[in-house]
């Protein structure tokens, strides 16, 4: 994303909505510019606001005989006045950013919008998770916070070495080069994205070391990780998970619960950490 020099004339507008704070205002040239090191390409200043056509010279002439005066003279909040916000046309790698930032764009991998992965919210369709065993999804990035697959890699080739063998169908697993070792294609890893989730399964019994082995590596890291365990429950609403995880010391807390109303049969999910 770019902002055109020629016709911004720094209302300032477009700073809330970018969700990583990629967007400054250079009060001495009175532009706003696009930090493209920290753009993630979500598309959020180009479609959150409305673009209107005004003349750009004739707004700073507007503005600054108003600041003579002590007056000011600012367009909605939510409008930039001279359609000054550009989109880019994005090649590889940088491409990638997008598919991980903008809600809007279908992931190629899955052709699912969003983080491109149901996770385990549809598993009573897609059976990812079967009893005796628990899904695991590891959310990296957050608003004003991203990340990038370097980042992620740390995580994966980490979870590698524990055995992990990662879920196919999930976007950052067909950015992988070598999956058995958790390491991403290398022309990507310094893109910064908004955020990705890793998914995977383990056996019941080996979810607390997993748990504590990712909460080992995210400490290293310097973004926001959430980790998601997910188990079948029984006829009766229980889940063995819960009382591993507690005997284990960790705290529980039901997230979500899937009635798993998609296909008969099919016991419930459902999501703690
Ligand atoms: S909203 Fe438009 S005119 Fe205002 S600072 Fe942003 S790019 Fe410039
Ligand atoms: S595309 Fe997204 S990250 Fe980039 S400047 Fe616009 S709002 Fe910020």
């Amino acid at each position: 994303m770019q902002i055109d020099p020629r016709k911004c004339v720094a209302c300032g507008n477009c700073l809330p909505v970018c969700p990583v704070g990629a967007i400054r205002v250079d009060a001495a040239a009175r532009r706003a510019a696009v930090d493209l090191e920290q753009c993630v390409e979500c598309f959020a200043c180009f479609r959150g606001m409305s673009m209107e056509n005004l003349n750009p010279t004739l707004v700073r002439t507007i503005r600054r005989v108003l600041g003579i005066f002590r007056l000011r003279f600012d367009p909605e909040p939510d409008v930039c006045p001279t359609s000054a916000v550009v989109p880019q046309e994005l090649s590889w790698p940088r491409i990638v950013r997008r598919a991980f930032s903008d809600p809007l764009v279908t992931h190629e991998s899955t052709g699912i919008h969003g983080r491109g992965t149901e996770e385990v919210k549809t598993n009573d369709v897609t059976n990812r998770v079967g009893p005796g065993e628990a899904g695991f999804t590891v959310e990296f990035g957050r608003p004003t916070v991203g990340t990038r697959f370097i980042e992620i890699q740390q995580m994966t080739s980490a979870l590698a070495r524990e055995g992990i063998v990662f879920e196919e169908r999930n976007p950052v697993t067909s950015l992988m080069s070598d999956r058995a070792r958790g390491l991403i294609r290398e022309d990507i890893l310094q893109e910064r994205i908004l955020s990705a989730i890793v998914e995977f399964k383990t056996a019941l019994s080996q979810a607390p070391s997993i748990l504590r082995k990712i909460r080992e590596v995210a400490a290293q890291l310097d973004t926001v990780v959430m980790a998601g365990v997910s188990a079948r429950c029984d006829a009766a609403g229980d889940n063995p998970l819960e009382e591993i995880l507690r005997r284990e010391g960790f705290e529980f807390v039901r997230g979500k619960t899937n009635l798993g109303l998609g296909r008969a049969g099919n016991p419930a999910m459902h999501t703690g950490s």
